[in-house]
């Protein structure tokens, strides 16, 4: 009988200790928390976005095309949680659980671990590992045939220390550089306080200098150092890597996409009057003020500078981005240990019978639920392989 330690209960754990349990086999899962899951608790504002129709490879990133392969099987996440009884309920493409609460995939996971007899030994820290005549001895005192890593990331959370790259480390693994994703931007500019708390509709543009990177459409969160929401989330992952490589990042904020100047401007009303009418009225002061358009006037009484400015403020705001918001603040993270160290099963090459699932690896996905299907994926991969070995 082989022993299976897995390291970190949550959702990859969770998955991997419950698609990998047999009758030759003993799993156990050691977590760090007093209860596993934490972070699919936390997920989707406690709603658990756990899967999302829209499968494009796009969605998800990694330095290694290895990934390519992984998510033309995604559909498996849903194949698991149909075997299980859990109902969906599907908005715009997004899948949660029919009870609108992430308890349900926990507790489900959790449940289904406890009737396969699967042991979840909380509030233990693995701080270190070796690798010693085919054994793996966890902390000095525990032993295993098989060993899984799925210590998540430093994202979302408040560790006074992450040992996920130091495990990784004991094995002298290729780790990309870990860094925040799906995380909120710090810009310049003096008028934040005026347009804090205002959240509205719009396209948002990434750009290297004049080179545009990525463009996402979506609800926008004005905030007192910046921008934030989910369509800035979706554009942070490149920024983040800008910055961090010492590159210039910027984002245009298109606020009025659904209508053109023409369409704005045809009435008798001021300027100010007009756009008080369409966007939230502080966001048309900082527009206003950042652009020097006099509200005072009619738009065609504007010259042609100011009209190109009115332009610019409404459909290609500016704003130089100078900072992000460190891995607590961050949904998820982007780099850790790379695909090329692994086989298809998530096997590491150079070290038989140690896998690594989840976030731990070189992959993150945008916001809407291709997160979670990645560490449940993963995990799903992982255990095909320690269920026959
Ligand atoms: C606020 C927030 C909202 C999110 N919402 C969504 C969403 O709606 N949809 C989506 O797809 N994704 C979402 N995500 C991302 C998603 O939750 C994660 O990508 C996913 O949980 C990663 O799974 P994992 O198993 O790799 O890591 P985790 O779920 O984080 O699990 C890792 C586990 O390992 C434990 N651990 C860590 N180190 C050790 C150690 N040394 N010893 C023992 N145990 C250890 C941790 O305590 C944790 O329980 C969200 C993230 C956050 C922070």
């Amino acid at each position: 009988m082989s022993k299976v330690i897995i390291v970190g209960g949550g959702a990859s754990g969770l998955m991997c200790a419950l698609n990998s349990k047999n009758n030759h086999n003993e799993v156990i899962i050691l977590e760090r928390n007093s209860t596993p899951g934490k972070k699919i608790l936390a997920s989707g504002n406690g709603r658990c976005n756990f899967y999302n129709d829209d499968q494009d490879i796009k969605r998800y990133h990694s330095e290694s095309s290895k990934i390519n392969f992984l998510f033309e099987e995604s559909n498996r996440v849903l194949d698991v949680f149909n075997s299980l009884g859990v109902k969906y309920l599907v908005k715009n493409g997004y899948y949660y659980p029919y009870s609108n609460k992430s308890e349900t995939i926990n507790n489900t996971l959790i449940n289904e671990c406890a009737k396969k007899g699967i042991e979840i030994k909380c509030d233990y820290e693995v701080t270190s590992i070796r690798k010693d005549n085919n054994k793996f001895i966890i902390n000095d005192e525990l032993e295993g045939d098989i060993l899984v890593l799925s210590t998540g990331s430093m994202s979302g959370v408040n560790y006074e220390k992450f040992y996920g790259y130091e495990l990784l480390d004991s094995f002298n693994l290729n780790i990309i550089r870990p860094l925040p994703s799906l995380t909120k931007l710090v810009c310049e500019g003096s008028f934040f306080n005026k347009w804090n708390g205002i959240r509205t509709k719009a396209i948002v543009s990434s750009f290297n200098n004049d080179e545009l990177i990525k463009e996402e459409s979506g609800e926008i969160l004005l905030t007192d150092y910046g921008i934030s929401g989910i369509c800035v989330f979706n554009i942070s992952r490149d920024i983040v890597k800008l910055l961090d490589d010492g590159k210039n990042a910027s984002v245009k904020i298109n606020f009025l996409e659904d209508y053109s100047i023409e369409e704005v401007f045809n009435s008798d009303l001021t300027i100010k009057e007009t756009l008080d009418r369409v966007l939230d009225d502080k966001l048309v002061d900082v527009i206003l003020n950042k652009y020097h358009i006099p509200g005072n006037k009619k738009y065609d009484d504007l010259n042609n500078e100011e009209k190109n400015n009115i332009r610019h403020g409404l459909y290609a705001f500016e704003l130089n981005v100078i900072d992000y918001k460190d891995f607590k603040s961050s949904q998820v993270t982007q780099g850790g240990l790379s695909l090329d160290e692994l086989n298809d099963n998530f096997e590491v090459n150079s070290v038989p019978n140690l896998f690594v699932i989840g976030e731990l690896l070189d992959i993150d996905g945008d916001c809407g639920g291709y997160n979670l299907t990645s560490a449940f994926l993963t995990a799903l991969k992982a255990s095909d392989k320690i269920k026959e070995l």
